[in-house]
C-alpha cells in the first residue's frame, strides 16, 4: 500500500518510519522495514499500527544503516499478520523486497520455485517474487555477469515473468547503500538531491527533504545510491535519461 525507500547519509530506518507515517493516510494493516547494519540483512515487521512496528525498533539499535525499504500492507494475498507482513526475503536471505499491487501469475511461479527446492515461508504473492530475482539474481552471477549489472540484469530477467501490478522496492544485503525499484500499473516516484534520495509510492513520503522528482513510468526500474540515481527499460535494462521536476506545492497540515 505505502512504499519508501531511503539511501543517504543519515540513519535510514527513523527516515523510514516517518515516511510510512506520511503514507498512514492511505489505510493499512501491518507495516516493517528491511536495512543492511554491519554486514547482516535486518527485516522488522509488525501487525497493526506503525506504533507496533516502532515499539520492536525501540529495541533494537539502528543507527548504522544508511539505506533501507518500508512498507505498510493492505493485504491482497494472505491474512494481515506479521509472518505476510512486507518485507519479504528470497530464498537465501540476501534480498528483501516490499511491493503494492497483485502478482497475478504467481502460484504459477511459485509451483515452479517450489520444484526447484524453494520454500515458502508466507501465503502472499509477493514473496514469490522476492525468491523469483533471488533466483534470477543467482544465475547471472554464475553466468559472469559483470558485479554492477547484476540486480538490474536480474530484475529485468525476473519482472520479464511476472503478470500483474506491481512497484517495488528492494534492497540486496551485497549492496547495502544501495535501493532498487520498478513499477508496473502501481505509482512510484524518486524524490532526488545530492546527498540523498528516495523513492516512495507518493510525494508526501519525501517531500520535507526534496521537492526534486522523477515519477516513474511503467517498464521502468530504478537504481538509487546517496548521490545517484539512474532510470533503467526494465524490458533492455537499458539506461533512459531523465530529468527531475520540481514540485512546488505544500502538504496540507
Ligand atoms: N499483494 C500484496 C500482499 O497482499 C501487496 C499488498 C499491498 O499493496 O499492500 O501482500
Amino acid at each position: 500500500c505505502g512504499i519508501i525507500g531511503y539511501t543517504g547519509g543519515r540513519p535510514a530506518v527513523p527516515l523510514i518510519i516517518e515516511g510510512l507515517r506520511r503514507l498512514e493516510y492511505r489505510g493499512y494493516d501491518s507495516a516493517g522495514t528491511a536495512y543492511v547494519q554491519d554486514g547482516e540483512l535486518q527485516v522488522v515487521r509488525a501487525e497493526g499500527k506503525l506504533i507496533e512496528l516502532d515499539t520492536k525498533l525501540a529495541a533494537l539499535d539502528t543507527s548504522r544503516a544508511r539505506a533501507g525499504i518500508g512498507h505498510t500492507r493492505w493485504a491482497t494475498h494472505g491474512v494481515p499478520v506479521e509472518r505476510n507482513a512486507h518485507p519479504h526475503i528470497d530464498q537465501d536471505g540476501t534480498i528483501a523486497l516490499v511491493h503494492n499491487g497483485i502478482i497475478e501469475n504467481y502460484q504459477e511461479l511459485k509451483d515452479e520455485l517450489t520444484a526447484a527446492g524453494h520454500t515458502f515461508r508466507t501465503e502472499t504473492d509477493t514473496e514469490v517474487i522476492a525468491h523469483l530475482i533471488g533466483a534470477v539474481l543467482n544465475a547471472c552471477i554464475v553466468e559472469g555477469v559483470p558485479e554492477e549489472d547484476c540486480m538490474i540484469q536480474a530484475l529485468s530477467r525476473a519482472l520479464a515473468r511476472a503478470e500483474g501490478a506491481y512497484a517495488l522496492a528492494v534492497i540486496n544485503l551485497a549492496e547495502p547503500d544501495v535501493i532498487y525499484g520498478a513499477r508496473h500499473s502501481s505509482p512510484l516516484v524518486m524524490g532526488v538531491s545530492d546527498e540523498e534520495n528516495f523513492l516512495a509510492s507518493d510525494i508526501p513520503a519525501f517531500l520535507p527533504y526534496t521537492r526534486n522528482v522523477v515519477y516513474l513510468n511503467d517498464g521502468e526500474l530504478v537504481r538509487l545510491t546517496k548521490n545517484s540515481w539512474t532510470v533503467y527499460d526494465c524490458a533492455t535494462a537499458k539506461k533512459i535519461e531523465r530529468t527531475p521536476q520540481r514540485i512546488e506545492w505544500d502538504i496540507q497540515a
